[in-house]
């Protein structure tokens, strides 16, 4: 007879690792690692009892914060290792960063914008607004906004548009960047870390960045030339596009670039353009390689300098120290950090009227 305690001890190190696992999943592993079938209660029960255990370690777990932050800090000096209370992410940014740029996701903006009614057939403008690159071209995709749908614009002009568009980016940071993907696959990539217990989570993250830090290094030992595959990625399709574009040469640093009724100057010197994307980005753009290609200049001498290989380099120069564990870790005096009250979520109210235990079962249509 096989019961939810032994269950729960053969699935212990399991369930530990994988919270989210289904009880179907834990009866269908039954039978064929115990040969045994067991019901989806005995599953539940075995679940509940693994869980409760784990309850226990956190509260464990969470009294080592400070042994552990102090290990860390020993490994690793000059890294500001903090411990830190949840607050606003608004306020703690402007705390900690406060001459940052701090920029809006323009992915959210739409999905919060499109949620009031249904703005889908307003994408395509959406998105328009949000990738133009100069202020003017910004004004008339906005006022074509507002004659189409005076309600609609209004409503996006609530969300401080200068914060998710690029015509309002500045240049320091080239990076032309207006949505979160870069921050939705990092949290991607600890999905699973974090269901663990607080230790096992920040342990996991932390040998996840030791590994990708190796990894990194080792990737652009591949690049034949100064800069990375993206960025390569993208320069050539400037280089490529750059052939549609006339050019107007002043003798000195200056060039118009005329395309049918589009018309952009460039100043070499001042490594400007007047559609702003290479001032963003940093990448030169379609009519700077015109351009240079007119001036015989290669255009790989004006990228910048953030795009090097020695830059990259650099970003992964400080490799994360292995450290022992926790037996080893001193202890500090600090009093212990407690465990978040774990919060019940509600069930999902039952939809179909609870039957008394006499009335009889309805048949299937077809089976009177
Ligand atoms: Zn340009």
């Amino acid at each position: 007879m096989v019961t939810a305690t032994m269950i729960a001890q053969h699935f212990e190190a399991t369930i530990k690792d994988y919270p989210k696992m289904k009880l179907r999943e834990i009866q269908r592993r039954c039978a064929s690692e115990m040969h045994v079938n067991v019901t989806i209660d005995c599953c539940y029960r075995a679940k509940k009892i693994v869980k409760e255990k784990m309850a226990g370690n956190h509260k464990e777990e969470f009294g080592l914060l400070w042994d552990y932050a102090h290990k860390l800090r020993s490994k690793m000096p000059g890294n500001t290792i903090k411990m830190a209370v949840q607050r606003g992410l608004d306020i703690a940014i402007s705390d900690i960063l406060p001459r940052v740029e701090h920029r809006n996701c323009a992915r959210h903006v739409f999905a919060n914008w499109s949620r009031r009614k249904l703005w889908k057939s307003f994408e395509c403008d959406f998105w328009q607004i949000a990738k133009c690159t100069t202020e003017r071209e910004w004004e008339d995709l906005c006022s074509a906004l507002e004659k189409k749908d005076k309600d609609a614009y209004d409503n996006l002009m609530k969300k401080s548009p200068k914060m998710w568009t690029r015509a309002f980016l500045g240049t320091t940071c080239k990076s032309d960047i207006v949505d979160n993907n870069l921050c939705e696959a990092s949290n991607s990539s600890i999905v699973e870390a974090r269901f663990k217990s607080i230790i096992k989570m920040l342990e996991d993250i932390r040998t996840k960045m030791m590994t990708r830090i190796v990894q990194k290094r080792k990737l652009c030992n591949g690049w034949k030339q100064n800069y990375g595959l993206l960025v390569k990625a993208k320069f050539d399709a400037n280089k490529k596009d750059c052939v549609e574009w006339q050019l107007i040469w002043n003798g000195e640093n200056g060039c118009e670039l005329r395309k049918g009724s589009y018309q952009y100057t460039v100043n070499l010197s001042q490594r400007i353009c007047s559609c702003r994307r290479w001032q963003i980005i940093g990448i030169p753009c379609s009519h700077t390689c015109a351009a240079m290609y007119h001036l015989w200049i290669q255009p790989d001498e004006y990228l910048h300098e953030y795009y090097h290989i020695d830059m990259y380099k650099k970003a992964y120069s400080f490799p994360m120290q292995p450290i022992n564990g926790p037996h080893d870790w001193e202890k500090t005096v600090i009093q212990p950090v407690l465990p978040p009250i774990e919060r019940k979520m509600l069930r999902r109210p039952k939809k179909n009227r609870r039957m008394a235990k006499d009335e009889p079962k309805k048949l299937k249509p077809g089976l009177e």
